[in-house]
């Protein structure tokens, strides 16, 4: 689903963030991108995106090297990409539904459309009942949930999340960290990053390391049921 090819991204202030990267994600599998602060993990999220662009190398999204892509294909790209921030990104000023159905009306789904997806999205983070809420009255954890059903909404194959549970507790973190396994289970290819990991060892997962721009590990972990 994502391959890197020899990725290196260096910033205009002249920081190497990132030096010749490659891994390859498969569809179905969870895997966390980790390293300190500073090491590379948004830079690389931000390349998927195409909200950077790579110094050299090549990146693949399915069978599409994201080099032949100029800035028009971003629409189109970012339709096939899931997004969960750290802070959610949720609009305070209308519904939970509106919230979830925000990509579907940009994308120009047709009304009917809209309320089914939508509400098999809430289906699935299991607030349903909360569509006609203001996302402010709710907990951290639901909140963080509606984003997740945002991200989801339009069926992406990709799943990319920064520090998803930057803001929650561990048993919230928990929950979250369940959800993004259900996605993997359905076949969808879920990346997340972050630097805690204590929280990541509840399930059979791969890994990715980096520091300091460098990949210095990449394997599968075998779950832990005690941790978490
Ligand atoms: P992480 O997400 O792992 O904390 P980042 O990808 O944000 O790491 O940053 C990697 C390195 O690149 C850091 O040294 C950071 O300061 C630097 N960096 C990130 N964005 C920029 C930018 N726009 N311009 C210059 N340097 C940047
Ligand atoms: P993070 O939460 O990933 O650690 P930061 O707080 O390091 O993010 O950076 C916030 C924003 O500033 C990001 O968009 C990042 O790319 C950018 N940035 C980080 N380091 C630098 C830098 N040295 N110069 C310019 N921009 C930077």
């Amino acid at each position: 689903m994502i391959k890197f090819d020899r990725v290196s991204k260096r910033y205009a202030s002249g920081k190497d963030a990132l030096r010749r990267v490659s891994f390859e994600l498969p569809a179905g599998q969870l895997t966390f991108l980790t390293g300190h602060s500073g090491a590379g993990k948004s830079t690389l999220l931000k390349l998927i995106m195409m909200i950077e662009r790579p110094t050299q190398g090549q990146i693949f999204i399915g069978r599409q090297n994201l080099n032949g892509f100029g800035n028009r294909h971003i629409p189109l790209l970012r339709r096939k990409i899931g997004m969960v921030h750290q802070n959610h990104q949720l609009l305070f000023d209308r519904s939970v539904f509106d919230n979830v159905a925000l990509p579907l009306v940009i994308a120009g789904f047709p009304k009917a459309d809209i309320g089914k997806r939508v509400r098999a999205a809430l289906d699935k983070v299991g607030l349903l009942s909360k569509e006609k809420q203001n996302p402010i009255m709710l907990s951290g954890g639901e909140q963080q949930r509606v984003g997740i059903a945002r991200a989801v909404v339009n069926k992406p194959p990709l799943l990319l999340a920064d520090e998803p549970t930057g803001n929650l507790d561990p048993a919230l973190s928990a929950e979250i960290m369940d959800l993004f396994h259900d996605f993997a289970r359905v076949g969808v290819a879920v990346l997340i990053a972050t630097h805690d990991l204590s929280l990541i060892a509840r399930y059979r997962h791969r890994l990715l390391t980096l520091r300091e721009g460098n990949l210095i590990h990449d394997g599968v972990e075998s779950a832990t049921p005690a941790a978490g």
